[in-house]
């Protein structure tokens, strides 16, 4: 079924105006034998009849499968009339079933402005399209400067990513039909970013909402998660307003977390020099409370720290240094440091004077930085003791175990 036909000399007929939309009259071809119409869209053999609900409409003699105006479910066939009927009645000249020059669309109903261009295509899509097929027809309409609106029933995967409005027929004679979605409002208040913000479909009677859509009161709008819809050009300037807004918000939240990162690095940054400055205080007191036992030991002051690295490293233990004892011919004593509730245990003793190996404990390890030491050492021992020679100069630890020698 459709509304179009060729007439072989009146041309193009539509039989949803009174004057097929070229002077003539229904009665010239509704059961006129001698005259052949034929479908714009396959060339087949059509005949006007009116069918049981008063519409005018043509058939096909013999229903071709390839024909989209031969094969549209009678829903089609009514929403398409309705569209054609609520552009009309907003004071717009539109027609039925129209294709484009190179034959890219046809659309259901086309929308003329008032220089008689084309600029808007009313789609009745009743029948199943994938989102990309949506947005792929409706950018073939776009290059021709055609702006399109999709009308379905019910609810369909395409429906926000093109713009489009869903609509129910009546179900009373006299009742319209009605928009249910795609037509938006957007309320704020208060207009402030606490005010509760939101978009909500309106229902409306297809004649008013095909005016706005027509007469630019109504644009199709993008929101931030893609979806398209229909709605006022002042609610978009709201919802542009609010996220102005919101972007604001955000950009300060932003600047006062950088400040805030900033000045916890110059925080940290500030407490590591501190921390840098108090043990460069205590090694030098320490380098100062050791100051005689480097002239016993005839050691470096500036070699004690590659020594106590050495230190550390062979007892594999945190140790520290305590006094140097007479009890143990001046040498520095070392300590592990004890865990809590443990007492400290004597490690080892650091260039003891080998005057004083006499009686000295076999298991206390005798700590010394240079070969002459050792051999001042050996020469003194009077039991077996252990010896280390940490030598900070050449980074080398050998251990020796020295017992008197027998004459
Ligand atoms: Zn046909």
């Amino acid at each position: 079924m459709g509304y179009t036909a060729l007439h072989p000399s009146w041309g193009r007929l539509d039989a949803s105006v009174n004057d097929l939309g070229c002077g003539q009259s229904w009665e010239g071809i509704h059961r006129v034998r001698q005259v052949v119409l034929t479908c714009p869209e396959c060339g087949g053999r059509v005949f006007a009849r009116v069918s049981l609900y008063g519409l005018r409409h043509f058939y096909h003699q013999v229903r071709p499968q390839d024909c989209m105006l031969a094969n549209e479910s009678p829903e089609h066939h009514l929403l398409k009339l309705e569209l054609a009927l609520a552009a009309r009645a907003s004071g717009w000249h539109a027609e039925l079933e129209v294709s484009s020059q190179s034959g890219d669309w046809r659309a259901d109903v086309l929308v003329y402005d008032v220089q008689g261009r084309p600029f808007m295509a009313l789609e009745a899509q009743l029948s199943p399209q994938t989102p990309d097929e949506a947005r792929i027809r409706t950018d073939r309409y776009a290059r021709d400067g055609v702006g399109v609106c999709w009308f379905a029933l019910t609810g369909q995967p395409w429906q926000r990513s093109v713009p489009s409005l869903l609509v129910r027929s009546p179900t009373e004679r006299g009742e319209p039909w009605v928009v249910w979605q795609g037509m938006r409002r957007y309320d704020w208040a208060p207009r402030t970013l606490r005010g509760k913000a939101k978009w909500s479909h309106i229902a409306r009677p297809l004649g008013e909402v095909t005016g706005w859509i027509l007469g630019g009161q109504a644009l199709p709008y993008t929101s931030a998660n893609g979806s398209v819809s229909w709605t006022a050009p002042a609610y978009i300037t709201l919802a542009l307003e609010r996220a102005r807004l919101e972007a604001e918000a955000e950009h300060v939240q932003h600047v006062r977390a950088e400040e805030k990162l900033r000045q916890a690095r110059e925080e940290r940054r500030r407490q590591a020099l501190a921390r840098a400055a108090e043990l460069e205080q205590e090694r030098q007191a320490e380098l100062e409370r050791l100051a005689g036992f480097f002239r016993h030991a005839r050691m470096d002051a500036a070699l004690w720290e590659k020594f106590t690295q050495m230190v550390r490293s062979v007892s594999g233990k945190n140790v520290f240094y305590g006094e140097q004892s007479p009890r143990h011919g001046n040498g520095l004593l070392v300590y592990t440091r004890p865990r809590p509730g443990q007492r400290q245990r004597l490690a080892g003793v650091v260039c003891p004077d080998p005057r004083a190996l006499r009686g000295w404990d076999p298991d206390l390890t005798i700590l010394v930085p240079t070969p002459a030491w050792l051999s001042w050492i050996q020469a003194g021992v009077t039991s077996p003791v252990k010896v280390a020679v940490l030598n900070p100069l050449t980074g080398r630890t050998i251990f020796h175990r020295e017992s008197p020698t027998s004459t």
